[in-house]
């Protein structure tokens, strides 16, 4: 039941049809980790999971543990990593759920190996090297001795080994070729001491569309799932299809006159007689405020600018001459109407953001999810 006429358009087939060809370009046998976290940037991370798991993903990545367990509840049965070491407190929780958490400190990983050896069970784990994004994970430096010192800890197993880029969206960055070289030397000190490292993954979104050396046993892909594309370069290398539209509805038309303002601070006047509709939608459905006076909407399959200040609830967007609307009329935020369409880059460009805070912005914000 939708008793708001504005949504957030899902189509789960095409995140299931973007796994199918961001697999394509990987080496057969090579895993699939679909990324869901953050509700699935702001798809919902059920149904983008469950989409996920029918384009062919093997596994699921999330960044917190509530994610994961999210996860779990619905039944979903494929491993779930955590990407980042979470609280010493979860532990417990985490070798209960058969969750795969990415490990980053002596503790942590001691405390989870405890408490699965208690419950006469085995943690997986994957160690995950900080090779200089210097965010989170073991330094580079360190990270062979963790795995050393943790080898034949109770309760514990190596399943994997992973680094995450910093640049990875740029073609020929030198950065990149540095933190993959640093993974390197750790994989060999790994190897030389006698640790197998396990499943190696590295490439995000990024690195698995532009850089396919650094593919190793698995690709982890967040944006690119959604058919949003990490930066232009990779834009260029493989076509997507954006699962994500937002589409609401003119609510009012009126016809004001010359010298009237618009909005909150009148900050947009009427330089001739204009005619103006309402939308019913705002920045607590993810339309930020810094888009006042920048963005434009499609009515009647035409691109109409928005004008005065975005408000909690509405904007208002001036209707070009020579356009008939009527209240009730479609209005699409994102998305295609008729000849025209408005991507998730254009809003984030505008609102001097990236298409992975604008898609979760619309996404978790306020606005309804229909699947469609
Ligand atoms: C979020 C995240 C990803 C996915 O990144 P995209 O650029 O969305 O593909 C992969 N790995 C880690 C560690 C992450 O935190």
């Amino acid at each position: 039941m939708y008793r708001r006429p504005a949504a957030v358009e899902i189509d789960y087939s095409a995140i299931e049809h973007n796994v199918r060809t961001l697999k394509g370009l990987t080496k057969q046998g090579t895993l699939f980790e679909a990324i869901v976290k953050a509700d699935g940037y702001g798809h919902g991370a059920i149904d983008s999971a469950t989409a996920a798991i029918r384009g062919g993903a093997d596994r699921l990545g999330v960044a917190t543990m509530d994610e994961a367990l999210e996860l779990r509840g619905a039944g979903i049965t494929k491993p779930i990593n955590v990407l980042s070491e979470p609280p010493l407190s979860a532990a417990g929780l985490v070798a209960e759920h058969d969750i795969i958490p990415s490990v980053a400190t002596r503790e942590f990983a001691m405390a989870l190996g405890t408490a699965a050896h208690a419950e006469g069970r085995t943690a997986r784990y994957h160690l995950k090297v900080d090779t200089g994004m210097n965010r989170t994970g073991v330094p580079f430096e360190d990270a062979a001795d963790l795995a050393l010192l943790l080898k034949d800890f109770p309760g514990l197993e190596l399943e994997g080994t992973l680094t995450h880029f910093a640049t990875a969206e740029v073609p020929g960055d030198w950065d990149f070729e540095k933190q993959l070289g640093r993974f390197e030397t750790v994989l060999e000190r790994m190897r030389v001491d006698g640790v197998e490292p396990g499943i190696v993954h590295a490439a995000n979104s990024g690195a698995t569309i532009i850089h396919q050396e650094s593919h190793y046993d698995m690709v982890r892909c967040g944006i690119a799932i959604y058919g949003l594309h990490p930066g232009a370069a990779a834009s260029r290398v493989v076509d997507l299809e954006p699962a994500m539209s937002v589409k609401t509805e003119v609510s009012l038309v009126k016809r004001i006159q010359m010298g009237e303002g618009v909005s909150y601070g009148l900050t947009w006047q009427a330089a001739a007689p204009a005619t103006i509709a309402t939308v019913p939608v705002g920045y607590a459905d993810g339309i930020h405020r810094i888009l006042s006076d920048r963005m434009s909407v499609l009515m009647a399959g035409e691109p109409c600018r928005q004008v005065g200040r975005i408000t909690m609830d509405q904007i208002m967007v001036e209707v070009p001459r020579g356009i008939t609307v009527t209240a009730g009329d479609e209005v699409v935020i994102v998305g295609e109407q008729g000849p025209s369409a408005i991507s998730m880059d254009d809003v984030a460009e505008q609102a001097e953001t990236i298409n992975y805070e604008m898609a979760c912005a619309l996404g978790s914000m306020r606005l309804e999810r229909k699947r469609v």
